[in-house]
């Protein structure tokens, strides 16, 4: 590959990524090489086991790569000190089963990425309200999350993963459980954070639909990329 300067860089890269789970029995990432770029929005389609979740974890280094390498603005994870700072600091996960603390307040949930920074007290619960405020849930800061209903819990779970500032948003099959009035909102919060605010979004979904919003489609396949196309929009706007 060219070493010289790329006008194009990919904020995450992958080179030859392999995975093999330690059962050994089936090859769930086999030579993945993709490049995401600053500020893009890709969707990951492709049928139940083809190896979405692998691949967007091993990015999130939320999992090990067998084989290969995942780079971050470059610089490959391994030589990151420590995975967990890496991922606190760099990256936002929303997941399908939202994983917020039922004993917390949604604007307590919000805080947790926040604990291990070096934010005051004060400025930590701000930061949660304004963060609380602009996915609309600023009138239920203080609710429970079973007190909420799923498409306020994913809202919640998704201001708690832009706490701290990641570059990478990383959501696999976020809207999976919303029905499609929820779909339809946190779908429009997506696109808004990459519209208004730029963010680099990776998102897996099963729905065509849904893929259609991002700017580009990446297809999966029995551990590899089968297609990897940009997204030609048509009536309205993504
Ligand atoms: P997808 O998200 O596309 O449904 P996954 O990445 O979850 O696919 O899985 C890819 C393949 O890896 C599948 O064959 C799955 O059974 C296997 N797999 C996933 N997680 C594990 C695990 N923890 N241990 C063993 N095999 C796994
Ligand atoms: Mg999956």
């Amino acid at each position: 590959m060219n070493k010289s300067p790329n006008p194009h860089r990919c904020l995450v890269e992958t080179r030859k990524l392999c995975k093999t789970y330690p059962d050994g029995r089936v090859n769930a990432l086999i030579d993945v090489n993709l490049c995401i770029r600053q500020g893009e929005f890709v969707a990951i389609m492709g049928p139940s086991g083809s190896g979405k979740t692998t691949l967007l974890n091993t990015l999130g280094a939320l999992d090990n790569p067998t084989q290969g390498e995942v780079l971050f603005e470059g610089k490959p994870l391994g030589s990151w000190g420590s995975l967990d700072v890496f991922r606190s600091r760099e990256i936002g996960f929303v997941f399908q089963a939202f994983f917020l603390l039922p004993t917390l307040s949604a604007l307590e949930n919000v805080q947790v990425p926040m604990f291990e920074g070096d934010l005051p007290v004060r400025k930590r619960v701000e930061r949660a309200r304004e963060l609380l405020e602009s996915v609309g849930m600023g009138h239920r800061l203080n609710a429970l999350p079973p007190k909420l209903s799923v498409g306020e819990r994913q809202r919640v779970a998704i201001a708690r993963a832009l706490a701290n500032e990641p570059k990478l948003l990383l959501s696999d099959e976020p809207t999976g459980n919303l029905d499609s009035k929820n779909e339809a909102e946190v779908l429009d919060l997506f696109c808004d954070l990459h519209r208004t605010h730029g963010k680099t979004m990776i998102m897996i979904t099963h729905s065509e639909e849904v893929a259609r919003r991002a700017e580009r489609i990446i297809r999966m396949r029995d551990g590899q990329i089968v297609a990897d196309d940009p997204v030609v929009k048509t009536s309205r706007a993504g």
